[in-house]
């Protein structure tokens, strides 16, 4: 098996108590097959109510999910923000999707990309701790992956090829923001060109019918609305260079260019791409904040990070890629809304 990986991915331990935000909370939980099997057998009366709170998922009927509270939590998310199956199970007590959270793992055939998923503020805060274009290290050992066919490999090589391509340009890339996005408009896949920054009523209309999984969406997206059309919308930040906004490019194109081996075209990855950066600009520009409780900044209230405090707006684009991850990352059809034409 290969294994791909950004040299950040190592630097991750969740911060527990020290953590702004709860993964317990916004998206409903994919119970694996093993843990599902494992919560039916238990007993007493966390067994009864796993038992009648855990649903059978209808595309795969080995696996389950709970469905979220009426206030959006975990049913097994506590009054203190502790998960109440591990208090009484310990590690056992995590499914797969919370042991893992934010980590991800995609296998196609012999290859597996591994990173962080940017709804963490800490995995945002290592993420926006190094401005320097990501790298990303390769390791073979001798697992065995799923079987191709031929025909399967060469679509892998093929899409693998087109990825590497566009993220050396990146790497290579020093110019704006705005230029950034010009970078992957003019790429020869995509013929309708969706960053056109003088119109953002297209990309606010598809934002507001995106299924809300963040509380905060809502809140967000008025503040979007009254932004002026046009240029204006963009302050000079967008007409300096921003390593971050790289970065962020790379994050995407890593963890997107896969979909085109399960039917997405690099046109609809490239679409992906560039509005998510700008959901991600029009979010910092709209002058949204997080509350106190909930901002990044949190976490160097709190202590857990030796790094120096960041600058309010590095905090507050921090914020908006979180909100941004939370809303859009963890919905496949809203990821689905912003690949489409
Ligand atoms: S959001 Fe991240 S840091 Fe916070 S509790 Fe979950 S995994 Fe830990």
């Amino acid at each position: 098996m290969i294994y791909e990986r950004p040299y950040y991915y190592d630097k991750f331990h969740c911060i527990a108590g020290d953590c702004p935000m709860t993964c317990c909370a916004g998206w409903e939980v994919d119970v694996d097959c093993a843990s599902r099997e494992y919560f039916l057998s238990l007993e007493g009366p966390l067994g009864d109510e796993l038992r009648a709170t855990m649903q059978p998922t209808p595309e795969d009927e080995d696996m389950a999910f709970f469905p979220l509270t009426d206030e959006g939590n975990c049913p097994f998310l506590d009054d203190q923000g502790l998960c109440r199956l591990y208090s009484a199970y310990g590690e056992e007590g995590f499914c797969q999707t919370c042991s893992e959270y934010p980590r991800y793992f995609g296998v196609t055939g012999s290859h597996q990309q591994i990173d962080l998923t940017l709804s963490c503020p800490e995995a945002v805060r290592i993420f926006f701790a190094d401005t320097t274009p990501i790298t990303f290290s390769v390791s073979e050992d001798i697992m065995e992956g799923e079987e191709l066919t031929d025909e399967e490999e060469m679509q892998l090589l093929d899409l693998y090829q087109w990825r590497d391509a566009l993220m050396r340009k990146l790497t290579a890339f020093r110019g704006t923001t705005s230029e950034l996005l010009q970078l992957l408009c003019q790429q020869t896949e995509l013929k309708d060109c969706p960053c056109d920054l003088k119109d953002i009523g297209e990309l606010y209309r598809l934002l507001s019918s995106t299924e809300e999984l963040d509380g905060r969406w809502r809140d967000a997206l008025n503040k979007i609305s009254r932004l002026p059309d046009g240029k204006t919308a963009f302050s000079p930040m967008d007409q300096e260079p921003n390593a971050i906004c790289l970065r962020l490019c790379q994050y995407l194109l890593f963890r997107y260019s896969i979909d085109i081996f399960y039917g997405s075209s690099r046109e609809d990855i490239l679409r992906l791409m560039i509005r998510s950066l700008m959901t991600i600009l029009l979010i910092y520009h709209s002058g949204w904040e997080a509350s106190d409780a909930h901002s990044c900044r949190a976490i160097w209230e709190r202590g857990a990070s030796d790094t120096a405090l960041p600058s309010p707006e590095m905090i507050r684009l921090m914020d908006a890629t979180l909100l941004f991850s939370r809303q859009i990352e963890h919905s496949e059809d809203n990821v689905e809304l912003l690949k489409a034409l």
